[in-house]
């Protein structure tokens, strides 16, 4: 029984014994026969021969016999050279199938304690080969995404620090009596507080964006009421600050199938983007034109530009040209990536140009027409 088990628990043995049962199944169906038709081959071939040399009853008995014993022999000697190479063929065949599939256990086995790196040597061409192929795919996948997660963990951390390191300040410095415990240092411990909030408030919805989780209520809308949403709602910190802001969307573009809320979030975005980084005396426009089945909205502004090595990166999360600049600004460095991923769920594009440092920025992202 043990025995038994043992061997149902082994590929290699149950390779082994299909290979035996294969042979002896073989080997009886030869000597079946063999028992079975060689009485009467062998009458028909020594009658043949009596008539070519003449009849002698005992010698032709004597010959059977002879040849029958001959034949068992022949067939115990082939069933012992068919068992010793059954064995070969299914040493092979078992190294050929097993080594793999232990090769793949292994690996799986390093992957579920946290290696991610390892991969399988290539296969071949056949269902092992593609086995092993959707094997390292998948642990490639995994890799990119515990990558990816471990990045965030070190990010929000990184993010954290900041303004918890302002706020323990504040608090020590009022337990230690270096500070006043006066609305002054209250209201900036509350800064720092409502940094920490809207750190929170824009992580949940970068996730949610990340995931693909943002549900979006399209409908027709025009494109200038929203610029003028956008644009109306921050004029008064444009003015505060001095900057210029000009609306030049045309009243007669189609309507885009967009969720309004989402893409005045982008605008906003944009704008109060186009804000921070204009000094007093800029100005800032945003314009819009029909491109084919899609309406493009451009923000351009006359700030501080962004240099041509860092454009490229500053759709991704927590990315900031000068990072303390923006952080004192209180930009917690995901607006940009939260505006590209509700662009793209709208399948649109978003991208940024700029001639340079000092010479201001365009953003623009198009948006899909309403049918
Ligand atoms: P933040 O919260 O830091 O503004 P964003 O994701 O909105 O984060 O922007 C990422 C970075 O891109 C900013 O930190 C800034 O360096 C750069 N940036 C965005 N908009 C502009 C702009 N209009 N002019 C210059 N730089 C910009």
């Amino acid at each position: 029984m043990k025995l038994l088990r043992a061997l149902r628990a082994r590929l290699g043995a149950k390779l082994f014994l299909s290979h035996l049962v294969i042979v002896l199944v073989g080997v009886l169906v030869l000597a079946v026969t063999a028992v079975l038709q060689a009485p009467e081959a062998l009458a028909r071939h020594i009658a043949q021969m009596e008539a070519m040399v003449g009849s002698d009853p005992a010698l032709a008995t004597d010959l059977v016999e002879t040849f029958l014993r001959a034949v068992a022999e022949v067939l115990l000697v082939a069933a012992l050279a068919a068992l010793v190479a059954a064995l070969a063929v299914s040493t092979f065949v078992a190294r050929r199938i097993v080594g793999p599939i232990q090769a793949m256990t292994w690996a799986s086995r390093r992957i579920a304690d946290g290696d991610y790196h390892h991969r399988l040597q290539p296969l071949g061409e056949d269902e092992l080969g593609a086995l092993a192929e959707a094997f390292n795919r998948m642990a490639a996948r995994l890799e990119a995404t515990e990558q990816r997660r471990m990045q965030l963990i070190g990010d929000v951390a990184h993010e954290l620090r900041t303004p918890l390191a302002g706020l323990a300040a504040v608090l020590e410095g009022v337990v230690d009596g270096v500070l006043p415990a006066e609305t002054a240092t209250f209201a900036e411990a509350q800064r720092e507080v409502l940094r920490l909030q809207r750190l929170v408030r824009d992580l949940e919805e970068l996730s949610r964006a990340e995931a693909g989780q943002i549900p979006l209520e399209r409908r027709p809308t025009r494109v200038h009421e929203l610029v003028e949403a956008a644009v109306s709602r921050l004029a008064p910190q444009f003015a505060e600050k001095g900057v210029a802001v000009r609306d030049e969307t045309p009243r007669d573009l189609p309507a885009v199938d967009v969720d309004p809320g989402r893409v005045l979030q982008v605008l906003l975005n944009l704008l109060g983007n186009a804000l921070q980084y204009t000094p007093a005396g800029g100005e800032v426009r945003v314009t819009a034109e029909r491109q084919g089945e899609k309406v493009r909205l451009v923000v351009v502004d006359t700030g501080m530009g962004i240099p041509a090595e860092h454009l490229p990166h500053i759709f991704e999360r927590f990315y900031r040209v000068d990072k303390s600049r923006s952080r004192a600004g209180g930009g917690s460095g995901v607006g940009l990536t939260i505006a590209r991923h509700l662009v793209e769920a709208h399948g649109g594009r978003i991208a940024a140009e700029s001639a340079g440092p000092g010479r201001g920025s365009t953003f623009w992202f198009t948006l899909p027409l309403a049918h």
